[in-house]
């Protein structure tokens, strides 16, 4: 590809994202690999709507994201998708039940519903004994699980999940990946972005990026 054209001299501008095409089918576990600074995040960022591209098309669910408004984009992005954060960003102010209990608020998941959803992932990530705890009294890797745990409460149709493991150690990293293929067994579409190599086996398929750029997307086969 001619890179000038993603050059923009006159606005001194750089494009991060350079003809990235990329097409996910429901039901895919994609595992987003490639050097620090390729533009991982910004893929993932795109995807979950919390980026809006420059240029381009976006489709979700066969919905137009690129045309529709703000907020629009945070009803799809509310209701269908779950996001792993590279840096957690929890809610400083609130404890552990109440950070992992947000997006049922906002989808307006009724009182007790919403609590034994609540209590089923403390329960899954052991967090049950923490869950009046803050994030500021967590380890990294707790705080992590809790991200994840946040994610995938709300059981999205759409999972993205930037370094989900990147602070955990080899066992608990083991732990979300069999939770995350059982997950997508069950349905769930998932794209996390890894680099473990080890980790990137899980998906059904990896896509590697280098510079902005669709390196290699290959159906991982086992
Ligand atoms: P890492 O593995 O370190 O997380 P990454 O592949 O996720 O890297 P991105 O965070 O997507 O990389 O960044 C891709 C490029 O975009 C980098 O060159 C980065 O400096 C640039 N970039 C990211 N966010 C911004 C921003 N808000 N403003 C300007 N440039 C940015
Ligand atoms: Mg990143």
């Amino acid at each position: 590809q001619n890179i000038d054209k993603y050059v923009d001299s006159k606005f001194q501008r750089v494009f991060i994202l350079k003809g990235i095409d990329l097409e996910v089918k429901q039901g895919e576990f994609v595992s987003i690999m490639g050097p620090s600074g390729s533009g991982k995040s910004t893929v993932l960022n795109i995807i979950g709507m919390l980026d809006k591209p420059n240029a381009g098309e976006y489709y979700f669910l066969d919905e137009p994201v690129h045309k529709f408004s703000e907020r629009k984009t945070s009803e799809l992005h509310k209701n269908h998708i779950g996001f792993v954060f590279q840096a957690y960003h929890l809610i400083d102010e609130l404890t552990v039940y109440e950070n992992i209990e947000t997006p049922l608020l906002y989808r307006g998941v009724k009182g007790k519903e919403r609590s034994s959803m609540v209590a089923e992932m403390l329960d899954r990530f052991s967090m049950v004994a923490k869950k009046d705890l803050f994030p500021e009294q967590l380890s990294g890797g707790q705080q992590q699980l809790v991200g994840i745990a946040r994610a995938i409460v709300g059981e999205p149709k759409l999972l993205l999940a930037d370094e989900p493991t990147g602070n955990l150690h080899s066992e608990q990293g083991k732990d979300i990946m069999e939770l995350f293929k059982k997950l997508n067994e069950e349905g769930m579409t998932i794209i996390q972005v890894t680099h473990n190599e080890a980790y990137a086996e899980y998906g059904t398929r990896i896509v590697k990026l280098e510079d902005g750029m669709i390196v290699s997307d290959v159906q991982n086969k086992k």
